[in-house]
């Protein structure tokens, strides 16, 4: 596999009975790929949006958070690609480093995706990422239902990340970050700011 190849001279350099650092896994072939929606507060709050595409989660920060309503367009900014292993970090990020602030893991899951041609055909998913235009189904235990992530703009690259109409009917946007609690701790980024400094 690809993935395990890259991933050899990082493991050929480690003692994983000695070193925390994550050792890093495979794509599982054939289970459903992943999601994973974090806070980040960091300079600015936002919402982190990452999608796994092979071996890594293809991101977007998202300002307001992705909503369930199909009416709110939410700005989606490309950031860089993440480890898979991503979708599990929940902590604080120390000041002065690169994104520096608490995060914590809102909802995770897995995802259908949906990309169909004109023919309605069934495309690659990353083609469809890379053509600027790709329709998922999210299962998550907070979102659920079809999104559709469209580039609206080039160079600085934006994208719009939207509900799809025709699910069931739901108004409720993205919840107030400050308030909201981890899918996978149940904790709030206070909680987790806490925690940490308490250490
Ligand atoms: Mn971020």
């Amino acid at each position: 596999m690809a993935e395990r190849d890259r991933l050899r001279d990082y493991r050929g350099k480690r003692d994983f009975d000695r070193t925390g650092e994550p050792r890093g896994r495979g794509a599982p072939a054939g289970d459903r790929p992943r999601f994973v929606v974090q806070i980040h507060d960091a300079s600015t709050m936002h919402f982190d949006f990452r999608l796994q595409v092979d071996d890594v989660l293809k991101s977007w920060s998202v300002p307001k958070g992705p909503s369930a309503d199909p009416k709110d367009k939410r700005l989606a900014v490309p950031t860089e690609d993440h480890p898979l292993e991503y979708e599990e970090f929940e902590g604080v990020i120390p000041r002065g480093e690169y994104g520096g602030g608490t995060v914590i893991v809102w909802d995770h899951g897995t995802y259908e995706p949906l990309s169909h041609d004109r023919a309605g055909r069934p495309v690659d998913f990353a083609r469809s990422l890379e053509r600027g235009h790709a329709t998922f189904r999210l299962s998550g235990t907070k979102l659920h239902g079809a999104y559709a992530l469209t580039r609206f703009r080039g160079g600085e690259e934006a994208w719009l990340l939207v509900k799809r109409a025709g699910g069931p009917a739901r108004t409720r946007g993205a919840p107030d970050p400050r308030r909201a609690r981890s899918a996978k701790s149940g904790r709030t980024l206070a909680q987790v700011a806490s925690e940490a400094a308490g250490e």
